[in-house]
């Protein structure tokens, strides 16, 4: 069987790139196990305009959270799914600490980013005494709904088929630049793009990048009488599904590789999110996934240094939301019309170990 393309690793990163790919004309094989617990099928989908404890605005925020939603907008108008909502986030204040870091940092922020809360504008059950800021252009992605929703559509347009199985590497790659070969599926193609998120630190073709992969666990809470319309954060997030029904989390613990999850997981979500909530609320399930972070915690895209025809999309990190589409456009157009790669995350220049 030919291709343009084959993609390996199905997740937010690999189903990007075969849209990217399918604007260029090209068509595309995807093999991915279709294994329940990804970092993509567990993910909570959160877009996040400032983040981390200094109150640092998220890489590509403003240039590139425009270019992602676009691209899930126009699917949702084709798919008739529901899958990106803007959802304002409250960041709660958390210690005098945070109070202190939160004075200093507001006025060098875009105006637009953010907007000061009061303590008594917080809705009840909700214990933040320092108040907080609320960021009106936070949002949410359905990034499982998204997944399946590209699968749908691109296969029934005949842009991309899918294989449901695991490439076994290396001695799944052969043959060389212009005609890579690879099984199973059994598909030639001139062009191989490693999509594998934390799994590609096992890469025989890309060594040389250093994979800090962080397990995240996420609880499925039932709360009732708590009326937030947006998500909250302190510490951990606590984001709205249906009436009464809220997601929380996530935890970090690096370099654990197992999806599954633990108590310690859950008792340092339920101990969080009790130091806010002043509500009785049930836990009703519990999930677990690996986050691809590269050091430096920015995305990782481009050619390979020497074999033509391989190349690698990852790093998304806590960030897929925000930068799976965006990037995947960058890599497609750097992939097919030789355009530059933004030098701090281009994977030649991080394999030769130049930091970001
Ligand atoms: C608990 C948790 C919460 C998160 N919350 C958020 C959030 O709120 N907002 C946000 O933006 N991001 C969040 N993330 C991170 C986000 O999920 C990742 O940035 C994103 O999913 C990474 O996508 P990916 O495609 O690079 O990797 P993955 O989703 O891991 O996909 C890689 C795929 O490659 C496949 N694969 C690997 N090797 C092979 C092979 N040899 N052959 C075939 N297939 C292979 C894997 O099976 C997998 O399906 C969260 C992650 C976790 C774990």
């Amino acid at each position: 069987m030919l291709a343009d393309a084959v993609i390996i690793g199905g997740g937010l990163a690999g189903t990007a790139l075969a849209w990217a790919l399918s604007r260029h004309g090209k068509r595309s094989v995807l093999v991915d196990p279709a294994a329940a617990a990804t970092s993509s099928r567990v993910a909570a989908g959160l877009v996040t305009p400032i983040a981390g404890q200094r109150f640092v605005v998220s890489w590509g925020y403003e240039e590139f959270w425009p270019v992602s939603r676009a691209h899930y907008a126009a699917l949702e108008n084709e798919s008739g799914t529901a899958l990106v909502r803007d959802l304002p986030m409250t960041r709660l204040i958390e210690n005098d600490r945070e109070a202190g870091f939160w004075a200093n940092k507001r006025n060098t922020l875009p105006r637009h980013l953010w907007r000061d809360l009061s303590p008594e504008d917080l809705p009840p059950g909700i214990d933040a005494p320092l108040g907080g800021m609320v960021m009106p252009g936070a949002a949410r992605l359905d990034v499982p709904g998204y997944l399946e929703a590209s699968r749908r559509i691109l296969r029934e347009r005949g842009l991309c088929r899918y294989f449901d199985g695991r490439v076994a590497l290396p001695e799944g790659l052969t043959g060389g630049p212009g005609a890579w070969r690879v099984d199973p599926p059994g598909v030639v193609a001139p062009l191989v793009v490693f999509c594998q998120g934390f799994e590609a630190a096992g890469n025989p073709w890309f060594g040389g990048l250093i994979f800090n992969p962080s397990k995240g666990e996420i609880l499925d809470i039932e709360a009732d009488g708590l009326a937030s319309a947006g998500t909250l954060h302190r510490g951990v997030w606590l984001v709205p599904e249906e009436k009464g029904l809220y997601r929380a989390g996530s935890t970090y613990t690096w370099h654990d590789t197992s999806s599954i999850p633990t108590p310690r997981g859950r008792e340092e979500i339920v101990g969080r999110l009790e130091r806010f909530l002043r509500l009785p609320f049930r836990v009703t399930g519990q999930r677990a996934g690996v986050r691809p972070n590269i050091h430096g915690f920015l995305p990782v895209i481009g050619s390979h240094p020497a074999l033509a025809g391989l190349a690698m999309f990852n790093g998304l990190g806590s960030k897929g939301s925000l930068l799976a589409p965006a990037m995947a456009g960058m890599l497609a157009d750097h992939l097919l019309l030789g355009a530059e790669i933004p030098r701090e995350i281009d994977v030649r220049r991080r394999m030769a170990g130049e930091r970001p």
